[in-house]
């Protein structure tokens, strides 16, 4: 059997052909289906303003520097999530910390948030921002997240990465109900793709308009925004702020309009592959994703984890026995104050216990779209393989 890797995309002849229109026309980049794909996941997600970017860190990037965060401030995130999540704050000159996971969603746990708000208020260092992250697709207690920031004043950015097409509460994700921000990843991981891609969303007009500002130069050819100059200087166009050329192309957007209009068949897709692997799993000493209630998922993962003592086998050997049979199974994530980087800025080992005991047991394996049962079934097999060995 061919490598099954844990999550790949799934490209249709409509894809291909609205990149090749995109091609034919007169703009590979700031022509008109930037703008097209952003009105598609605005309207998607309920959420009035949305910003395409070249990927889901540029949007973490830019909405760090929207929300003020700068020299002095401190970010506030889970430390399971991919790096860009924390690298964000550290881009702006800001500091960034980790809030300990809930066992059983493994996402940001606002029991510990609420304790380490209490103490960072005695000393007077609270975050100016804290960013969620919907891990493996499944939403956030944002409820209670928001519920604490309007108590302790902090600014909310959901890292939706993983989530374009979950529900939470029964409300898309990204409608910003309880955020100023959401952002999108269109790797050709996530759920839906453009090769590279980004998106942040908001109901704030004026944060939009700064995010647009941000990811092309700090340059604004809109009169009202332009400095006051004598009419013989007002040329089209004036640099205004300091951005970055964090810009989407037409062809990333051509793909990923066109995968939107499949985001709902991939959900459901995932879900019956999630829910195969709920049925047969069970049998096995590992523990299966469990759902919160309030919660409809994307799965862009499925993480299973080892009970602890029922086996004699490894993590590392679990993880080598997966791959040895053609199983691209993978961890998600280092606890990123782990990473070697952020041990150099003075984490230590042992920060957040809950965290470190997921990252201990955790592994992911396949699913995507495209996930064949004889597949599903290999992946199954290998498994009770391992275990019997
Ligand atoms: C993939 C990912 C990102 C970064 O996305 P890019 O589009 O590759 O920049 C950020 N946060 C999380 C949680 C991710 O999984």
């Amino acid at each position: 059997m061919n490598n099954i890797p844990y999550g790949r995309q799934d490209i249709n002849q409509e894809d291909i052909n609205a990149v090749i229109e995109v091609l034919r026309s007169d703009f590979l980049t700031q022509g008109p289906v930037v703008p097209d794909f952003e009105k598609a996941v605005a309207d998607y997600c309920g959420a009035r303003h949305a910003v395409a970017v070249n990927s889901a860190t540029s949007a973490l990037h830019i909405s760090c520097l929207a929300l003020g965060v700068g020299k002095g401030d401190i970010v506030w995130t889970t430390p399971i999530t991919f790096v860009a999540s924390a690298n964000c704050a550290l881009y702006c000159g800001a500091m960034v910390d980790f809030v300990d996971i809930d066992p059983d969603t493994y996402n940001l746990s606002v029991e510990c948030l609420k304790d380490k708000l209490v103490l960072a208020d005695k000393v007077g260092k609270l975050p100016k921002v804290v960013i969620p992250v919907h891990l493996c697709g499944q939403p956030c207690d944002m409820a209670g997240i928001h519920s604490l920031s309007r108590q302790y004043g902090f600014k909310i950015i959901e890292d939706a990465s993983h989530a374009i097409g979950g529900k939470y509460k029964d409300e898309p994700i990204g409608n910003c109900r309880y955020s100023d921000i959401t952002v999108f990843s269109f790797h050709p991981v996530k759920i839906i793709t453009s090769g590279e891609g980004g998106m942040a969303v908001t109901n704030d007009a004026h944060l939009a308009k700064h995010l647009q500002l941000l990811r092309s130069h700090g340059i604004s050819s809109s009169i009202e925004e332009m400095q006051p100059r004598p009419a013989h200087e007002i040329w089209n166009y004036q640099q205004i702020d300091l951005g970055f050329n964090y810009r989407m192309t037409d062809l990333q957007a051509a793909l990923g309009l066109s995968q939107m209009q499949r985001l709902d068949e991939f959900v459901s897709r995932r879900h019956l592959i999630a829910r195969r692997y709920d049925q047969l799993l069970p049998e096995l000493p590992l523990v299966t994703p469990w759902q919160h209630a309030d919660s409809y998922s994307s799965y862009h993962l499925y993480v299973i984890r080892l009970k602890a003592g029922e086996t004699k086998k490894t993590h590392k050997e679990f993880y080598k026995a997966l791959h040895a049979a053609g199983i691209g199974a993978n961890v998600h994530y280092i606890p990123v104050y782990r990473q070697p980087y952020y041990e150099q800025m003075g984490f230590k080992a042992g920060y957040c216990p809950e965290a470190e005991q997921y990252y201990s047991e955790v592994i992911s394996i396949p699913i995507y779209p495209g996930l064949t049962v004889a597949q599903q079934d290999h992946v199954v097999q290998t498994l009770r393989m391992i275990f019997i060995e």
